[in-house]
């Protein structure tokens, strides 16, 4: 039978106040797998209430950096010793394939926790000096106090650990929110560190985005709100935010580029762009949607392309040989599928896929899909699908590519493929994109920041800049002549007396 979970506020795991709940849904076989409660405004304002008391209570930001440390550390050695577990749930939740889950997520996530465990230790303010010729100045990094957090389905704990981690090793409590259709593996993580932390620090509700975030984004006694999603939900929660002047941390949509200079092996190129093109579904903010390739290698290009894409086994995420799994929900493979009947319409050319699977009867599973000859000013190639739909355009000179490339709201990752490195650097200057792999495409490590420019968002997920996205600067002044003179007004503007 389907598990019913709870939610954690204040260290208890409780129902909603109205004891209703939401199905959870198998995505490859359209099963219902858990339970989950939903959450009104009510139970909202209670874990935030909750999150403040044990902020300011200090039972967890007044703990050491090395403190925090360890509790942190501890929590990745726990879900280590649970890694096949949480990637069977996530696998199963998603509809990611099991050796994905396992094999990349997983170890990130782990990765990930140790990494903002040691992070912390070592926050940096600038520099402290005596820049008034009578007193010290120090610079102070302190948590930033009450995180509320909003995480998509895309990668439910992955994006989840992204934003606790930091917001924990920094100081500051936490109330989350999984995407509703999938809670399941952020539920379990915090049964494991509910274990570990101080009540309060760690709450986590589930529930509608249109009511369980928009208290979280809205609320006065959150400090600061991040979150993944669209960027018409990130439009929403900047309004809201707006009431107390919290800090905003948003990672939105992406349409990424991948251009193929005309020295580039096709390949490799080839290669690079199936796979960060169809990953986990093509479900992803970074994923590959418009490779831009030069004229004179482009027939040869689309010919391998489209000979390596339909290799893919696509079929039940559980299996150990498949490659790609199915999509989210029916709605969003619905909105895949209304894109490529536009792109048809609009005079794009089909190579592959743009059609269910004819073998896979259950589940909301969509094959992958390349269009050729589209224009840049179609919809396919501006707007973001997060359906397995990529787009091959020529282009005729690297200024026209790097156009192209930039003609987007979005700004969040894009790649270049090719062996002259003057030119490679002249184009990753060019973009205008918050991380650019030369050679490579969707590599991301705990040490480096991921993060938009333009609509795709601002603030960091990853690296020391995600401690600075959850801490704020104090400055503390100490006077130091020990007040044998008359205070500092007197000197700057003479004695009145
Ligand atoms: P959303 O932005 O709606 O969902 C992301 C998270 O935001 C979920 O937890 C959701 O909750 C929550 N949310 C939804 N509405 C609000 C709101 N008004 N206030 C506060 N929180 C809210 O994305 P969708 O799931 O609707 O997906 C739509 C499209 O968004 C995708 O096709 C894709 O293009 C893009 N997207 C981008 C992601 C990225 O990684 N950058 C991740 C997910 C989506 P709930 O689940 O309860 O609705």
């Amino acid at each position: 039978m389907a598990e019913t979970y709870k939610m954690l506020i204040d260290g208890e795991w409780v129902v909603s106040e109205s004891g209703e709940t939401f199905d959870v849904i198998n995505p490859a076989t359209e099963t219902v797998i858990a339970k989950a409660q939903k959450s009104s405004r009510g139970d909202v304002k209670k874990a935030i209430a909750a999150a403040r008391r044990a902020f300011d209570n200090g039972s967890w930001s007044n703990k050491t950096p090395g403190e925090r440390a360890q509790v942190l550390w501890k929590l990745a050695e726990l879900v280590e010793s649970n890694l096949n577990k949480f990637a069977k749930l996530e696998s199963a939740n998603v509809g990611k394939t099991i050796k994905y889950a396992r094999d990349s997520d997983m170890p990130f996530i782990i990765d990930n926790l140790k990494f903002f465990s040691g992070a912390a230790r070592v926050l940096e303010g600038k520099s402290a000096g005596n820049y008034s010729g009578i007193g010290m100045s120090i610079i102070k990094r302190e948590p930033i106090g009450v995180v509320a957090a909003i995480v998509p389905w895309n990668y439910p704990l992955y994006i989840a650990v992204w934003k606790l981690a930091p917001a924990l090793a920094a100081g500051d409590t936490v109330v989350i929110k999984p995407a509703s259709r999938t809670p399941i593996t952020l539920l379990e993580f915090a049964k494991l560190a509910n274990s570990l932390l101080p009540k309060g620090v760690l709450n986590v509700v589930t529930g509608p985005g249109d009511v369980v975030g928009e208290e979280m984004a809205s609320n006065e006694d959150v400090d600061c709100i991040a979150i993944t999603g669209d960027t018409s939900t990130g439009k929403e929660i900047m309004r809201l935010a707006s009431k107390n002047v919290k800090r905003v941390q948003l990672e939105l949509g992406g349409k990424a580029p991948f251009i193929v200079l005309p020295d580039a092996s096709i390949d490799a190129a080839t290669e690079g762009a199936v796979v960060s093109a169809f990953w986990n579904s093509a479900q992803d903010c970074t994923a590959t949607t418009r490779v831009l390739v030069h004229e004179s290698m482009y027939d040869d290009f689309i010919e391998l392309l489209v000979k390596k894409a339909k290799k893919i086994r696509i079929g039940d995420p559980a299996d150990e040989k498949t490659d790609m799994g199915p999509l989210i929900s029916d709605s969003q493979r619905k909105r895949t599928e209304d894109y490529v009947k536009a792109t048809i319409a609009e005079g794009g050319k089909l190579l592959c896929g743009g059609a269910r699977p004819e073998n896979l009867k259950k589940g909301f599973f969509f094959e992958p899909t390349i269009f050729s000859d589209v224009k840049q000013t179609m919809r396919i190639c501006k707007e973001e699908i997060f359906g397995p739909v990529l787009t091959v355009l020529k282009y005729s000179s690297v200024d026209d590519a790097i156009e192209k490339a930039n003609d987007v709201v979005y700004g969040l990752a894009a790649s270049v493929w090719g062996k002259d490195i003057t030119t490679l650097i002249k184009v990753a200057n060019s973009l205008r994109f918050g991380t650019v792999w030369i050679n490579e495409h969707g590599v991301l490590v705990s040490e480096m920041p991921h993060g938009g420019f333009k609509q795709s968002g601002f603030g960091k997920d990853l690296s020391m800049y995600a401690l600075e996205d959850f801490t704020q600067i104090k400055h503390i002044y100490i006077d130091q002549t020990g007040l044998v003179r008359k205070p500092w007004y007197y000197v700057v503007y003479g004695d009145k007396e």
